[in-house]
């Protein structure tokens, strides 16, 4: 089976950070581009109708430049703009930084939370995994394990709740992930979940497989273990684990993301209840701001080369403010970019456009 080759890119670290970290940050999103680009070529050959011909074209253009903002003051550097797909199902790019806005989000709650309980109310945070069987209809399983989990949840409330131990859970947010199992080889939905309870009323592993055989029908395997705290970073890490991307890109061919992509669309990969309801995730991908002096650079993916590189900018060296101008200034350098952008593309596309349908049926051949 062709699969992309590598662990994937990360969430780690994926927050607003140093200039030294920055290279990292480039790596990573290198990696994550050149697999959305490996996609967007296997797409080209099979997408139908207008609505997947536009989506390629986002999928292939994305994050071809970055336009990043070092506040001097600070010595923070942030992503400031760029041309996001926004398709996180399709796109490793999009997703790493959904992923890390859904952290950040989720993360302030959760010290809002702790904060308002106060240290003696102090809530332990939880991981709990939930998966249903393998299956080789994504569609049926992926809504299976979305029911029962509604259904578990509904066990929190009304007659006889307090029987189930998912009483327990004062707040939880839950990201719903997609994968080849590793022995079957068949579709394996699985959840994740942050679970806040009190520290002398914990989850009961056993109760909770019980429970969750009863309402599946066909599941009793799940996994709770606390969320340690590390010096530091606090709960992040764990937390990380939670959020991180809905596809497992790192596992799995061009043919999966798209079939992926095609049947869950438009569903539901967050889901919250109790403390952690309600939480907004950001829908722009781009980091928060500063505000204070700070210095533009711009990148752009060279295909070729599948990398980044510092695009020579003509505000080089120029410390700009928060001031208009000197955003028009830069918007020159973006247009600048733009039409080089342009031309590398249409390289590009010729390039994917020698590929023959017969080479793309080799990639589904050796896939079975
Ligand atoms: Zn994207």
């Amino acid at each position: 089976m062709r699969r992309t080759k590598g662990e994937g890119p990360s969430l780690a670290g994926d927050s607003p950070s140093g200039v030294n970290e920055l290279p990292g940050r480039l790596d990573r999103y290198s990696k994550a581009k050149s697999q959305a680009v490996h996609t967007a070529s296997y797409f080209q050959t099979v997408k139908d109708g207008k609505h997947e011909d536009d989506v390629h074209r986002r999928l292939y253009v994305c994050g071809c430049y970055l336009v990043f903002k070092h506040y001097l003051e600070q010595g923070s550097v942030r992503l400031a703009s760029a041309n996001f797909c926004k398709v996180h199902l399709l796109c490793p790019f999009c997703a790493i930084r959904r992923g890390a806005k859904a952290l950040q989000a989720y993360s302030q709650r959760y010290a809002a939370i702790q904060s308002a309980v106060g240290s003696e109310g102090h809530l332990t945070p939880f991981m709990v995994t939930l998966t249903v069987k393998d299956g080789p209809d994504l569609l049926e399983r992926f809504n299976k394990l979305h029911r029962s989990f509604q259904d578990l949840n509904k066990q929190r409330h009304g007659k006889g709740s307090g029987h189930s131990t998912w009483t327990n859970a004062k707040g939880g947010v839950a990201s719903f992930e997609v994968k080849r199992g590793e022995g079957s080889g068949l579709w394996h939905p699985h959840l994740h979940a942050i679970v806040l309870c009190h520290p002398d009323k914990p989850m009961d592993a056993y109760r909770l497989s019980a429970e969750w055989l009863k309402i599946t029908g066909d599941s009793f395997i799940v996994d709770i273990r606390p969320i340690k705290e590390k010096e530091g970073e606090g709960v992040i890490g764990g937390f990380m684990e939670v959020f991180k991307y809905a596809v497992k890109f790192s596992s799995m061919n061009s043919i999966d993301v798209v079939d992926c992509w095609r049947l869950l669309q438009g569903q539901r990969m967050l889901s919250s209840f109790g403390l952690f309801y309600g939480v907004q995730v950001p829908e722009g991908l781009a980091d928060e701001q500063l505000s204070g002096e700070y210095m533009e650079m711009l990148y752009r993916y060279h295909y070729s080369e599948q990398s980044y590189q510092r695009y020579p900018s003509r505000s080089e060296g120029v410390i700009l403010k928060n001031d208009p101008r000197d955003l028009r200034l830069s918007r020159k350098d973006l247009r600048l970019s733009r039409k080089d952008l342009r031309k590398d593309l249409r390289l590009s596309r010729k390039s994917v456009e020698k590929c023959s349908p017969g080479v793309a049926h080799g990639v589904a051949l050796t896939a079975t």
